[in-house]
Protein backbone atom coordinates (compact mmCIF):
# COMPACT_ATOMS: atom_id res chain seq x y z
CA UNK A 1 0.00 0.00 0.00
CA UNK A 2 1.30 3.10 -0.68
CA UNK A 3 1.09 5.91 2.15
CA UNK A 4 0.29 8.81 -0.18
CA UNK A 5 -3.13 7.09 -1.25
CA UNK A 6 -4.37 6.52 2.23
CA UNK A 7 -2.99 10.07 3.08
CA UNK A 8 -5.28 11.69 0.55
CA UNK A 9 -7.94 9.35 1.35
CA UNK A 10 -7.77 10.79 5.06
CA UNK A 11 -7.76 14.48 3.75
CA UNK A 12 -10.27 13.53 0.81
CA UNK A 13 -12.80 11.72 3.14
CA UNK A 14 -12.43 13.84 6.00
CA UNK A 15 -10.68 11.51 8.16
CA UNK A 16 -7.37 13.76 9.16
CA UNK A 17 -6.33 17.10 8.46
CA UNK A 18 -3.23 18.74 9.19
CA UNK A 19 -3.83 21.21 12.35
CA UNK A 20 -4.17 24.95 11.13
CA UNK A 21 -3.72 23.76 7.71
CA UNK A 22 -5.19 27.33 6.28
CA UNK A 23 -2.15 29.27 7.56
CA UNK A 24 0.19 26.27 5.75
CA UNK A 25 -0.13 23.75 9.21
CA UNK A 26 2.11 23.43 11.87
CA UNK A 27 4.63 20.61 11.64
CA UNK A 28 3.72 17.43 14.38
CA UNK A 29 0.14 18.42 15.02
CA UNK A 30 -3.10 16.65 13.54
CA UNK A 31 -6.88 17.22 13.62
CA UNK A 32 -9.39 14.75 13.38
CA UNK A 33 -12.36 15.37 10.89
CA UNK A 34 -15.95 13.73 11.00
CA UNK A 35 -15.11 10.51 10.20
CA UNK A 36 -11.61 10.67 12.08
CA UNK A 37 -12.92 11.82 15.53
CA UNK A 38 -15.67 8.94 15.32
CA UNK A 39 -12.70 6.09 14.51
CA UNK A 40 -10.60 7.21 17.07
CA UNK A 41 -13.16 7.88 19.94
CA UNK A 42 -14.50 4.50 19.01
CA UNK A 43 -10.97 3.04 19.22
CA UNK A 44 -10.68 4.35 22.92
CA UNK A 45 -14.32 3.32 23.59
CA UNK A 46 -13.39 -0.20 22.35
CA UNK A 47 -10.24 -0.01 24.63
CA UNK A 48 -12.34 1.47 27.69
CA UNK A 49 -14.50 -1.04 27.24
CA UNK A 50 -12.28 -4.40 27.19
CA UNK A 51 -10.03 -3.31 29.68
CA UNK A 52 -12.32 -1.07 32.39
CA UNK A 53 -15.94 -1.34 31.98
CA UNK A 54 -16.60 -4.66 30.24
CA UNK A 55 -13.71 -6.42 32.62
CA UNK A 56 -15.35 -9.38 34.82
CA UNK A 57 -13.87 -8.68 38.31
CA UNK A 58 -15.02 -12.22 39.85
CA UNK A 59 -13.81 -14.54 36.84
CA UNK A 60 -10.45 -15.17 36.60
CA UNK A 61 -9.55 -14.57 33.10
CA UNK A 62 -7.14 -17.16 31.02
CA UNK A 63 -3.63 -16.30 31.00
CA UNK A 64 -4.31 -14.16 34.63
CA UNK A 65 -2.52 -15.37 37.91
CA UNK A 66 -5.74 -14.64 39.36
CA UNK A 67 -9.38 -12.07 39.24
CA UNK A 68 -8.75 -8.58 39.35
CA UNK A 69 -10.69 -5.22 39.63
CA UNK A 70 -10.08 -2.59 36.98
CA UNK A 71 -10.97 0.94 37.38
CA UNK A 72 -10.49 4.33 35.31
CA UNK A 73 -9.69 8.03 36.47
CA UNK A 74 -8.88 11.41 34.52
CA UNK A 75 -6.14 13.85 35.67
CA UNK A 76 -5.15 17.02 34.85
CA UNK A 77 -2.53 17.93 32.06
CA UNK A 78 -0.71 20.02 33.90
CA UNK A 79 0.14 18.75 37.00
CA UNK A 80 2.74 19.74 40.37
CA UNK A 81 6.19 20.05 38.59
CA UNK A 82 7.70 18.03 41.30
CA UNK A 83 5.79 15.31 39.37
CA UNK A 84 8.07 15.72 36.77
CA UNK A 85 11.16 15.92 38.76
CA UNK A 86 10.34 12.23 40.83
CA UNK A 87 9.54 10.41 37.95
CA UNK A 88 12.42 11.17 35.82
CA UNK A 89 11.01 13.15 33.22
CA UNK A 90 12.58 16.60 34.23
CA UNK A 91 16.52 14.65 33.87
CA UNK A 92 15.87 12.19 32.12
CA UNK A 93 13.37 12.65 29.31
CA UNK A 94 15.40 14.54 26.80
CA UNK A 95 17.18 13.39 22.94
CA UNK A 96 20.61 14.71 21.92
CA UNK A 97 20.67 17.11 19.24
CA UNK A 98 23.39 18.49 16.93
CA UNK A 99 23.23 21.51 15.20
CA UNK A 100 24.42 22.70 11.47
CA UNK A 101 26.16 26.03 11.55
CA UNK A 102 26.08 26.00 7.60
CA UNK A 103 22.58 25.17 7.39
CA UNK A 104 21.45 26.08 10.39
CA UNK A 105 19.04 22.72 10.46
CA UNK A 106 18.50 20.86 13.99
CA UNK A 107 19.02 17.05 13.82
CA UNK A 108 18.70 13.93 16.49
CA UNK A 109 22.01 12.87 17.34
CA UNK A 110 21.22 9.48 17.30
CA UNK A 111 19.13 9.90 13.74
CA UNK A 112 22.03 10.91 11.38
CA UNK A 113 23.47 7.93 9.65
CA UNK A 114 26.48 7.20 7.77
CA UNK A 115 29.63 6.16 6.14
CA UNK A 116 33.22 6.48 6.85
CA UNK A 117 34.62 7.59 3.01
CA UNK A 118 37.62 7.88 1.40
CA UNK A 119 39.12 9.58 -2.04
CA UNK A 120 41.76 11.90 -2.95
CA UNK A 121 43.75 11.11 0.12
CA UNK A 122 41.05 12.50 2.55
CA UNK A 123 38.42 9.98 4.75
CA UNK A 124 35.42 11.99 5.66
CA UNK A 125 32.56 10.65 7.42
CA UNK A 126 28.76 11.61 5.22
CA UNK A 127 25.90 11.86 6.70
CA UNK A 128 22.48 11.93 5.99
CA UNK A 129 19.71 13.19 7.91
CA UNK A 130 16.10 10.88 9.58
CA UNK A 131 14.24 12.49 6.56
CA UNK A 132 16.17 10.51 3.88
CA UNK A 133 14.64 7.49 1.96
CA UNK A 134 17.37 5.90 0.32
CA UNK A 135 20.57 6.94 3.22
CA UNK A 136 23.17 5.23 1.27
CA UNK A 137 22.28 6.86 -2.34
CA UNK A 138 21.91 10.56 -0.30
CA UNK A 139 25.47 9.70 1.23
CA UNK A 140 27.14 8.67 -1.99
CA UNK A 141 25.83 12.02 -3.67
CA UNK A 142 26.92 13.99 -0.46
CA UNK A 143 30.72 12.37 -0.57
CA UNK A 144 30.86 12.78 -4.26
CA UNK A 145 29.98 16.55 -4.07
CA UNK A 146 32.32 16.92 -1.76
CA UNK A 147 34.75 15.40 -3.69
CA UNK A 148 34.18 17.26 -6.63
CA UNK A 149 33.51 14.15 -8.43
CA UNK A 150 31.22 12.67 -10.92
CA UNK A 151 28.68 9.78 -10.75
CA UNK A 152 30.65 7.59 -13.09
CA UNK A 153 33.32 8.04 -11.14
CA UNK A 154 31.92 6.81 -7.69
CA UNK A 155 33.86 3.44 -7.60
CA UNK A 156 36.66 5.58 -6.72
CA UNK A 157 35.21 6.23 -3.53
CA UNK A 158 36.74 3.93 -1.13
CA UNK A 159 34.38 3.01 1.64
CA UNK A 160 35.36 2.13 5.37
CA UNK A 161 32.35 0.41 6.73
CA UNK A 162 28.70 -0.05 6.44
CA UNK A 163 25.86 2.39 7.55
CA UNK A 164 26.18 3.54 11.16
CA UNK A 165 25.15 5.63 13.28
CA UNK A 166 26.50 9.49 14.15
CA UNK A 167 26.90 8.09 17.57
CA UNK A 168 28.97 5.96 16.53
CA UNK A 169 32.05 9.23 15.84
CA UNK A 170 33.64 10.82 18.59
CA UNK A 171 35.57 13.52 15.86
CA UNK A 172 32.71 15.97 14.56
CA UNK A 173 35.92 17.83 12.84
CA UNK A 174 35.86 14.44 9.85
CA UNK A 175 31.98 14.31 9.75
CA UNK A 176 30.31 16.22 6.89
CA UNK A 177 26.65 17.17 8.05
CA UNK A 178 23.39 16.16 5.85
CA UNK A 179 22.98 19.39 4.55
CA UNK A 180 26.33 20.94 4.71
CA UNK A 181 28.92 21.34 1.96
CA UNK A 182 32.15 21.98 4.09
CA UNK A 183 33.25 19.43 7.11
CA UNK A 184 33.24 19.90 11.22
CA UNK A 185 29.96 22.22 10.31
CA UNK A 186 28.29 20.10 13.50
CA UNK A 187 28.03 21.57 16.74
CA UNK A 188 28.67 18.55 19.81
CA UNK A 189 25.39 17.15 20.57
CA UNK A 190 23.45 18.76 23.34
CA UNK A 191 20.86 17.69 25.28
CA UNK A 192 17.04 18.86 24.59
CA UNK A 193 14.29 18.42 26.96
CA UNK A 194 11.36 17.23 25.31
CA UNK A 195 8.30 18.45 28.09
CA UNK A 196 6.29 21.69 26.81
CA UNK A 197 6.61 23.99 29.25
CA UNK A 198 3.87 26.82 30.32
CA UNK A 199 3.53 29.29 32.74
CA UNK A 200 1.35 29.49 35.95
CA UNK A 201 -0.16 32.02 36.98
CA UNK A 202 -0.09 36.29 35.53
CA UNK A 203 3.70 36.67 37.11
CA UNK A 204 5.61 34.21 35.19
CA UNK A 205 8.77 34.04 36.98
CA UNK A 206 10.49 30.44 36.81
CA UNK A 207 8.67 29.22 39.91
CA UNK A 208 5.20 29.49 38.20
CA UNK A 209 7.21 27.21 35.84
CA UNK A 210 4.65 23.77 35.02
CA UNK A 211 5.06 21.36 32.26
CA UNK A 212 2.39 19.57 30.18
CA UNK A 213 2.00 16.45 30.79
CA UNK A 214 4.73 13.64 28.79
CA UNK A 215 2.53 10.95 30.05
CA UNK A 216 -0.89 10.12 31.61
CA UNK A 217 0.50 7.30 33.71
CA UNK A 218 1.76 9.86 36.35
CA UNK A 219 -1.13 11.05 37.50
CA UNK A 220 -2.26 7.67 38.45
CA UNK A 221 0.88 7.00 40.45
CA UNK A 222 -0.14 10.24 42.68
CA UNK A 223 -3.81 8.99 42.78
CA UNK A 224 -2.48 5.54 43.63
CA UNK A 225 -3.50 6.45 47.48
CA UNK A 226 -6.83 8.06 46.97
CA UNK A 227 -7.71 5.33 44.88
CA UNK A 228 -6.87 3.15 47.16
CA UNK A 229 -8.88 4.91 49.91
CA UNK A 230 -11.99 6.03 48.00
CA UNK A 231 -13.13 2.78 46.56
CA UNK A 232 -12.69 -0.63 47.58
CA UNK A 233 -10.34 -2.14 45.15
CA UNK A 234 -8.21 -4.66 46.69
CA UNK A 235 -4.65 -5.23 45.05
CA UNK A 236 -4.08 -6.97 42.84
CA UNK A 237 -6.19 -4.17 40.43
CA UNK A 238 -5.16 -1.70 37.41
CA UNK A 239 -6.04 1.89 37.16
CA UNK A 240 -6.66 3.25 33.34
CA UNK A 241 -6.52 6.47 31.96
CA UNK A 242 -6.58 8.08 28.42
CA UNK A 243 -5.98 11.31 27.67
CA UNK A 244 -3.48 14.02 25.77
CA UNK A 245 0.09 13.49 26.20
CA UNK A 246 2.61 16.32 24.76
CA UNK A 247 5.94 15.59 23.74
CA UNK A 248 8.71 18.22 21.78
CA UNK A 249 9.35 15.73 19.04
CA UNK A 250 12.79 17.02 17.67
CA UNK A 251 11.40 15.48 14.11
CA UNK A 252 8.12 14.65 14.01
CA UNK A 253 7.06 12.78 11.15
CA UNK A 254 5.37 9.59 9.12
CA UNK A 255 1.76 11.12 9.08
CA UNK A 256 0.14 11.16 13.16
CA UNK A 257 3.31 8.15 14.13
CA UNK A 258 5.70 11.03 15.68
CA UNK A 259 3.42 13.78 16.73
CA UNK A 260 3.64 16.84 19.19
CA UNK A 261 0.51 16.35 20.58
CA UNK A 262 -1.37 12.95 20.61
CA UNK A 263 -3.45 10.70 23.15
CA UNK A 264 -2.03 7.66 25.40
CA UNK A 265 -4.49 4.72 26.67
CA UNK A 266 -2.31 3.77 29.79
CA UNK A 267 -2.80 1.02 32.44
CA UNK A 268 -1.06 1.39 35.90
CA UNK A 269 -1.66 -2.42 36.97
CA UNK A 270 -0.37 -2.37 40.97
CA UNK A 271 0.18 -6.10 42.36
CA UNK A 272 1.77 -8.17 44.61
CA UNK A 273 6.02 -8.51 44.31
CA UNK A 274 5.89 -11.92 43.90
CA UNK A 275 3.81 -12.25 41.25
CA UNK A 276 4.43 -9.32 39.21
CA UNK A 277 6.61 -11.28 36.65
CA UNK A 278 3.32 -13.61 36.03
CA UNK A 279 1.25 -10.27 35.68
CA UNK A 280 3.85 -9.09 33.20
CA UNK A 281 2.92 -12.34 30.71
CA UNK A 282 -0.67 -11.98 31.26
CA UNK A 283 -0.80 -8.19 30.06
CA UNK A 284 1.74 -8.94 27.41
CA UNK A 285 -0.62 -11.49 25.76
CA UNK A 286 -3.64 -10.02 27.31
CA UNK A 287 -2.27 -6.55 24.64
CA UNK A 288 -1.01 -8.45 21.94
CA UNK A 289 -4.59 -10.33 21.34
CA UNK A 290 -6.52 -6.99 21.43
CA UNK A 291 -5.18 -6.04 18.29
CA UNK A 292 -5.58 -9.14 16.69
CA UNK A 293 -8.97 -9.23 18.14
CA UNK A 294 -9.49 -5.49 15.85
CA UNK A 295 -8.53 -6.50 13.04
CA UNK A 296 -4.77 -5.70 13.11
CA UNK A 297 -2.92 -8.92 10.37
CA UNK A 298 -0.81 -10.77 13.05
CA UNK A 299 1.51 -11.17 10.02
CA UNK A 300 2.06 -7.40 10.87
CA UNK A 301 2.37 -7.47 14.39
CA UNK A 302 5.33 -8.28 16.54
CA UNK A 303 5.81 -8.19 20.31
CA UNK A 304 9.82 -7.72 20.93
CA UNK A 305 10.72 -8.44 24.23
CA UNK A 306 13.59 -6.10 24.93
CA UNK A 307 17.05 -7.36 25.50
CA UNK A 308 18.32 -7.81 29.04
CA UNK A 309 20.51 -5.40 28.75
CA UNK A 310 18.39 -2.39 27.68
CA UNK A 311 16.60 -3.17 31.14
CA UNK A 312 16.85 -1.31 33.98
CA UNK A 313 17.77 -4.01 36.75
CA UNK A 314 14.62 -3.04 38.78
CA UNK A 315 12.68 -4.43 35.60
CA UNK A 316 11.60 -7.84 34.87
CA UNK A 317 10.59 -7.19 31.07
CA UNK A 318 9.59 -4.71 28.84
CA UNK A 319 7.60 -5.58 25.89
CA UNK A 320 6.88 -3.35 22.43
CA UNK A 321 4.11 -4.64 20.76
CA UNK A 322 5.15 -2.93 16.98
CA UNK A 323 3.16 -3.01 13.41
CA UNK A 324 4.82 -3.30 9.93
CA UNK A 325 3.63 0.29 9.24
CA UNK A 326 3.74 0.93 5.06
CA UNK A 327 6.02 3.44 5.63
CA UNK A 328 8.53 1.65 6.99
CA UNK A 329 11.40 0.07 5.03
CA UNK A 330 10.58 -3.91 4.67
CA UNK A 331 11.00 -5.75 7.67
CA UNK A 332 10.88 -2.94 9.99
CA UNK A 333 8.29 -2.31 12.85
CA UNK A 334 6.87 0.97 14.57
CA UNK A 335 5.97 0.94 18.36
CA UNK A 336 2.25 1.00 19.20
CA UNK A 337 1.97 0.18 22.70
CA UNK A 338 4.75 -0.95 25.60
CA UNK A 339 4.25 -3.27 28.34
CA UNK A 340 6.74 -2.64 30.88
CA UNK A 341 7.18 -4.31 34.80
CA UNK A 342 8.35 -0.98 36.52
CA UNK A 343 8.86 -2.74 39.95
CA UNK A 344 8.15 -0.04 42.56
CA UNK A 345 10.08 2.63 41.27
CA UNK A 346 7.04 5.12 40.66
CA UNK A 347 5.54 4.84 43.94
CA UNK A 348 8.79 4.75 45.68
CA UNK A 349 9.91 7.67 44.07
CA UNK A 350 7.26 9.69 44.48
CA UNK A 351 7.32 8.71 48.15
CA UNK A 352 10.98 9.32 48.86
CA UNK A 353 11.91 11.15 46.57
CA UNK A 354 13.30 10.35 42.85
CA UNK A 355 14.99 6.99 42.86
CA UNK A 356 18.65 6.32 41.05
CA UNK A 357 17.55 3.61 39.09
CA UNK A 358 21.17 2.39 38.92
CA UNK A 359 21.29 1.65 42.63
CA UNK A 360 20.31 -1.90 43.70
CA UNK A 361 18.87 -1.83 45.97
CA UNK A 362 17.16 1.38 45.06
CA UNK A 363 17.79 4.74 47.16
CA UNK A 364 16.81 7.99 46.47
CA UNK A 365 18.92 10.25 44.69
CA UNK A 366 21.42 12.71 46.06
CA UNK A 367 22.56 15.95 44.92
CA UNK A 368 26.13 17.56 45.91
CA UNK A 369 25.01 18.36 49.26
CA UNK A 370 23.93 14.40 49.91
CA UNK A 371 20.35 15.75 50.42
CA UNK A 372 17.71 14.12 47.60
CA UNK A 373 17.74 15.36 44.21
CA UNK A 374 14.46 15.73 44.09
CA UNK A 375 12.02 15.41 47.09
CA UNK A 376 9.45 13.04 47.34
CA UNK A 377 5.71 13.90 48.71
CA UNK A 378 6.80 12.23 52.06
CA UNK A 379 3.57 10.38 51.81
CA UNK A 380 2.64 6.75 52.38
CA UNK A 381 2.07 5.30 49.37
CA UNK A 382 2.32 1.17 50.77
CA UNK A 383 -0.55 -1.20 50.59
CA UNK A 384 -1.60 -3.26 53.74
CA UNK A 385 -3.19 -6.13 53.21
CA UNK A 386 -6.07 -6.70 55.05
CA UNK A 387 -6.32 -10.58 54.72
CA UNK A 388 -3.03 -11.58 54.85
CA UNK A 389 -1.65 -7.93 57.33
CA UNK A 390 1.09 -7.76 55.30
CA UNK A 391 2.15 -4.52 53.97
CA UNK A 392 3.98 -3.50 50.95
CA UNK A 393 4.94 -1.35 48.24
CA UNK A 394 3.25 -2.84 45.42
CA UNK A 395 4.87 -3.35 41.89
CA UNK A 396 3.08 -1.82 38.55
CA UNK A 397 2.85 -3.46 34.93
CA UNK A 398 2.58 -0.67 32.66
CA UNK A 399 0.50 -1.38 29.34
CA UNK A 400 1.02 2.46 27.45
CA UNK A 401 -0.81 2.45 24.13
CA UNK A 402 -1.01 5.31 21.48
CA UNK A 403 -4.57 5.89 20.28
CA UNK A 404 -3.52 7.96 17.24
CA UNK A 405 -0.88 5.46 16.71
CA UNK A 406 -3.75 2.90 17.24
CA UNK A 407 -5.64 4.66 14.57
CA UNK A 408 -3.10 5.22 11.96
CA UNK A 409 -2.85 1.27 12.14
CA UNK A 410 -6.13 0.28 12.05
CA UNK A 411 -6.58 2.90 8.73
CA UNK A 412 -3.28 1.54 7.22
CA UNK A 413 -4.59 -1.95 7.88
CA UNK A 414 -7.99 -0.96 6.33
CA UNK A 415 -7.28 0.42 2.96
CA UNK A 416 -7.74 -1.75 0.53
CA UNK A 417 -7.84 -1.66 -3.52
CA UNK A 418 -10.21 -3.90 -5.03
CA UNK A 419 -12.85 -4.72 -7.49
CA UNK A 420 -16.53 -4.58 -7.82
CA UNK A 421 -19.25 -3.68 -10.14
CA UNK A 422 -20.79 -0.25 -11.05
CA UNK A 423 -24.30 0.41 -11.81
CA UNK A 424 -24.10 -1.23 -15.48
CA UNK A 425 -22.44 -3.84 -14.12
CA UNK A 426 -18.98 -3.19 -15.00
CA UNK A 427 -15.77 -4.36 -13.05
CA UNK A 428 -14.16 -1.15 -11.66
CA UNK A 429 -11.39 -0.91 -9.34
CA UNK A 430 -12.73 0.41 -5.57
CA UNK A 431 -10.90 1.74 -2.67
CA UNK A 432 -12.75 0.17 0.59
CA UNK A 433 -11.60 0.50 4.12
CA UNK A 434 -11.88 -2.69 5.64
CA UNK A 435 -12.66 -1.23 9.70
CA UNK A 436 -13.33 -3.56 11.90
CA UNK A 437 -17.24 -2.87 12.62
CA UNK A 438 -16.99 -2.44 16.17
CA UNK A 439 -14.89 0.35 15.21
CA UNK A 440 -16.26 1.87 11.69
CA UNK A 441 -17.24 5.66 12.05
CA UNK A 442 -20.80 4.78 10.56
CA UNK A 443 -21.94 1.50 10.75
CA UNK A 444 -24.47 1.61 8.56
CA UNK A 445 -25.97 3.53 5.41
CA UNK A 446 -29.99 3.59 4.51
CA UNK A 447 -30.78 4.65 1.18
CA UNK A 448 -33.65 4.46 -0.58
CA UNK A 449 -33.52 2.88 -4.11
CA UNK A 450 -35.51 5.87 -5.60
CA UNK A 451 -36.78 9.31 -4.21
CA UNK A 452 -40.69 8.19 -4.69
CA UNK A 453 -42.98 5.60 -4.03
CA UNK A 454 -42.92 6.44 0.05
CA UNK A 455 -39.16 4.27 -0.14
CA UNK A 456 -37.55 7.76 1.52
CA UNK A 457 -40.02 7.70 4.21
CA UNK A 458 -39.79 4.24 5.02
CA UNK A 459 -35.70 4.81 4.34
CA UNK A 460 -36.04 7.93 7.41
CA UNK A 461 -38.32 5.49 9.70
CA UNK A 462 -35.45 3.17 9.43
CA UNK A 463 -32.62 5.59 9.90
CA UNK A 464 -34.18 7.31 12.53
CA UNK A 465 -35.05 3.84 14.74
CA UNK A 466 -31.33 2.48 13.96
CA UNK A 467 -30.16 5.94 15.33
CA UNK A 468 -31.01 5.23 19.10
CA UNK A 469 -28.22 2.95 19.02
CA UNK A 470 -25.67 3.76 16.25
CA UNK A 471 -24.23 6.44 14.13
CA UNK A 472 -25.95 5.45 10.40
CA UNK A 473 -26.33 7.74 8.05
CA UNK A 474 -29.09 8.85 5.19
CA UNK A 475 -28.43 9.50 1.74
CA UNK A 476 -31.33 9.79 -1.44
CA UNK A 477 -29.03 11.19 -3.51
CA UNK A 478 -26.99 10.38 -6.75
CA UNK A 479 -27.22 6.49 -8.31
CA UNK A 480 -27.07 3.66 -5.50
CA UNK A 481 -23.51 2.08 -6.93
CA UNK A 482 -22.32 5.55 -6.35
CA UNK A 483 -23.65 5.90 -2.51
CA UNK A 484 -22.08 2.32 -2.33
CA UNK A 485 -18.43 3.60 -3.27
CA UNK A 486 -18.37 6.65 -0.77
CA UNK A 487 -19.72 4.29 2.11
CA UNK A 488 -16.56 1.36 1.17
CA UNK A 489 -14.29 4.65 1.72
CA UNK A 490 -15.96 5.74 4.51
CA UNK A 491 -15.27 2.11 6.06
CA UNK A 492 -19.07 1.69 6.49
CA UNK A 493 -19.54 -2.27 6.68
CA UNK A 494 -23.39 -2.06 6.02
CA UNK A 495 -25.38 -0.55 3.66
CA UNK A 496 -29.40 -0.99 3.60
CA UNK A 497 -31.27 -0.58 0.73
CA UNK A 498 -35.26 0.30 0.15
CA UNK A 499 -36.38 -0.87 -2.63
CA UNK A 500 -39.80 -1.94 -4.65
CA UNK A 501 -40.37 -4.75 -2.53
CA UNK A 502 -39.78 -3.17 0.19
CA UNK A 503 -43.20 -1.70 -0.44
CA UNK A 504 -45.04 -5.02 -0.47
CA UNK A 505 -43.44 -6.93 2.12
CA UNK A 506 -41.71 -5.09 4.55
CA UNK A 507 -38.15 -6.05 3.90
CA UNK A 508 -35.08 -4.31 2.65
CA UNK A 509 -31.50 -5.16 1.60
CA UNK A 510 -28.37 -5.74 3.80
CA UNK A 511 -25.16 -5.01 1.81
CA UNK A 512 -22.28 -6.58 2.94
CA UNK A 513 -18.90 -3.59 2.52
CA UNK A 514 -16.00 -6.56 2.18
CA UNK A 515 -18.10 -9.71 0.77
CA UNK A 516 -20.51 -7.55 -1.55
CA UNK A 517 -22.87 -10.19 -0.45
CA UNK A 518 -26.09 -8.92 -0.35
CA UNK A 519 -29.50 -10.76 1.48
CA UNK A 520 -33.01 -9.63 2.43
CA UNK A 521 -34.36 -9.16 6.01
CA UNK A 522 -37.12 -8.07 7.49
CA UNK A 523 -37.29 -4.98 8.51
CA UNK A 524 -38.64 -4.95 12.14
CA UNK A 525 -35.50 -7.88 12.34
CA UNK A 526 -32.94 -4.87 10.93
CA UNK A 527 -31.74 -3.85 14.37
CA UNK A 528 -31.65 -7.47 16.07
CA UNK A 529 -29.74 -8.05 13.09
CA UNK A 530 -27.14 -5.29 13.05
CA UNK A 531 -26.50 -5.92 16.08
CA UNK A 532 -25.38 -9.25 15.54
CA UNK A 533 -22.82 -8.23 12.31
CA UNK A 534 -21.75 -5.31 14.71
CA UNK A 535 -20.93 -7.48 17.64
P1 LIG B 1 9.00 6.06 20.67
O1 LIG B 1 10.17 5.16 21.02
O2 LIG B 1 8.32 5.70 19.39
O3 LIG B 1 9.29 7.52 20.83
P2 LIG B 1 8.23 5.70 23.36
O4 LIG B 1 8.87 4.37 23.68
O5 LIG B 1 8.88 6.95 23.81
O6 LIG B 1 7.92 5.76 21.79
P3 LIG B 1 6.26 5.48 25.37
O7 LIG B 1 6.85 6.53 26.22
O8 LIG B 1 6.40 4.05 25.78
O9 LIG B 1 6.76 5.66 23.87
O10 LIG B 1 4.73 5.84 25.15
C1 LIG B 1 3.72 4.87 25.05
C2 LIG B 1 2.95 4.97 23.75
O11 LIG B 1 2.55 6.31 23.49
C3 LIG B 1 3.76 4.57 22.52
O12 LIG B 1 3.77 3.16 22.36
C4 LIG B 1 3.00 5.26 21.42
O13 LIG B 1 1.86 4.51 21.02
C5 LIG B 1 2.52 6.53 22.09
N1 LIG B 1 3.40 7.65 21.72
C6 LIG B 1 4.57 8.00 22.31
N2 LIG B 1 5.11 9.07 21.70
C7 LIG B 1 4.25 9.40 20.70
C8 LIG B 1 4.25 10.44 19.71
N3 LIG B 1 5.21 11.34 19.65
N4 LIG B 1 3.22 10.50 18.83
C9 LIG B 1 2.22 9.59 18.88
N5 LIG B 1 2.17 8.61 19.80
C10 LIG B 1 3.17 8.50 20.70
Amino acid sequence: MEMEKLVSLCKRRGFMFQSSEIYGGINGFWDYGPLGVELKRNIKDAWWRDMVTGHDDLAQLPGAPAAYEMTGLDCTIIMHPQVWKCSGHYDLFHDYMVDCRESKKRYRHDQIQGRWVEAKDKKIFATAGSDSESPEADIERQALKFFGMRSKNADELKWDGPLVSLTTVDDFEQVLGPDAKSLGTLTPPREFNLMFKTTIGALGGEADTAFLRPETAQGIFVNFKNVVDSSRVRVPFGIAQVGKSFRNEITPRNFTFRSREFEQMEIEFFCHPDSSQEWYRYWRERRFQWYKDMGLDEGKLILREHDPEELAHYSIGTADIEYAFPFLPEGEYGELEGIAHRGDFDLRSHMEGKLDPSTNPMTVELNEEGKPKHRGSGKDLSYRDDITGERFVPHVVEPSAGADRATLAFLCEAFTEDEAPDDKGNMQTRTVMKLHPRIAPIKAAIFPLVKKDGMPEMAQDIYRSLKKDWNVFYDEKGAVGRRYRRQDEAGTPFCITIDGESMQDQTVTIRHRDTLEQWRVKADDLSGELRKLIG
